[in-house]
């Protein structure tokens, strides 16, 4: 939701925070950890996905500290454990709007107001849409962003896959698990996704690849039946048979909220310098909503304890410039 009006009705409840943290994925809840362990007692809203995309990820194999890997969502739950451990409260709710033109910060939610001495932002990204005929209506009925969400109803079925990065492969072999067959459509002649990805998708048996192909229209009427695929290559046009369809092609960052008072970079992210700083002093932002080109749990987390610690140094320097200044 694009927004510059600050808290449009209503009375509300006030909130005063040292440090909001938005977002409960694992940026969030790093930045959590570290500002609790500082004494702030932050607050973390976790908006609408807690647990943030890493909770839809079935297996993590490559977060340090779990040889076996693990489950995406049993991660956040020992994320926001830890955090709450420390002192951090923990808030099941969403920013509707904010005013970030002086200090206290001012952020609404449907009915609180919180006045924040310093925000780190960490509100991710989320998984772009085709944006074909028939995406929309048939969204929940066989359309689908998240394998590990839903790969369990197509258990026996066939399934397309779109895309050809890391997401789309790792998704495509999850939902061999449970689809008898998956056909992962892609756009080029090779795939973006990483070698061993690539190896272990030629090698499963129930996954087929379709080249130089886009999707062009989702057909079905209450549950998908079809898709309408266009060789790129060819121009041909036919509609193929399938029981759903998991897009995985990319992510756009969570930055409607601060409508247009934050400076974003070339590719639409949070700006930040090397700091955590955003073009805001006493905003700071971590994980995906300022990352394209890592994306990893572990990235995350650690752009997340980074700007908790700059935002630690930041409180801690401006109570140090009202002391020298007060008598
Ligand atoms: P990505 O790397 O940006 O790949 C998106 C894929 O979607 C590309 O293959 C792209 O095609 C295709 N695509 C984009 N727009 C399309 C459209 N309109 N129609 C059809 N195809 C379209 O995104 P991702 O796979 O989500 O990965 C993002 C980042 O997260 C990457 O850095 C990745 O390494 C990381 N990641 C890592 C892991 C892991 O380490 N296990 C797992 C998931 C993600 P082109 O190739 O032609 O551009």
């Amino acid at each position: 939701m694009e927004t510059n009006q600050y808290c449009p009705e209503g009375n509300r409840e006030q909130i005063q925070t040292r440090l909001l943290i938005l977002g409960g994925g694992p940026a969030g809840f790093s930045a959590a950890i570290y500002a609790a362990r500082a004494e702030l007692t932050p607050i973390l809203l976790t908006g609408t996905a807690l647990g943030g995309q890493a909770a839809t990820t079935d297996m993590i194999e490559n977060y340090p500290g779990f040889p076996e890997g693990i489950n995406g969502l049993e991660l956040g739950t020992l994320f926001q454990q830890q955090a709450e451990r420390f002192g951090a409260q923990v808030v099941y709710d969403s920013i509707t709007s904010v005013d970030f033109s002086e200090i206290p910060f001012r952020l609404c939610t449907y009915d609180k107001e919180y006045l924040a001495e310093s925000v780190v932002i960490s509100t991710g990204a989320r998984p772009n849409h085709l944006n074909v005929p028939g995406e929309t209506e048939l969204t929940g009925k066989g359309v689908s962003y998240c394998g590990t969400c839903d790969g369990w109803f197509f258990r026996g079925k066939h399934v397309v896959v779109v895309g050809g990065g890391d997401s789309a492969l790792e998704e495509a072999l999850f939902l061999t698990r449970y689809a008898s067959k998956v056909t992962v459509v892609h756009r080029r002649d090779s795939l973006r996704a990483g070698k061993l990805l690539q190896k272990r998708a030629f090698g499963n048996p129930k996954i087929e690849f379709i080249w130089n192909t886009v999707l062009t229209e989702i057909v079905g009427a209450g549950e998908v039946k079809q898709v309408a695929l266009k060789n790129l290559e060819t121009c041909d046009e036919r509609l193929f048979d399938t029981d759903g369809v998991f897009i995985f092609i990319g992510h756009t960052p969570n930055v409607g909220i601060f409508g247009g008072q934050l400076a974003l970079d070339e590719n639409g992210y949070i700006q930040i310098d090397r700091y955590m700083r955003t073009s805001i002093p006493g905003v700071f932002a971590g994980g995906e909503v300022a990352d394209h080109r890592y994306r990893q749990v572990i990235t995350s987390s650690g752009m997340g304890a980074a700007a908790a610690i700059e935002a630690i140094k930041f409180l801690e320097e401006k109570e140090t410039e009202k002391g020298e200044t007060e008598p």
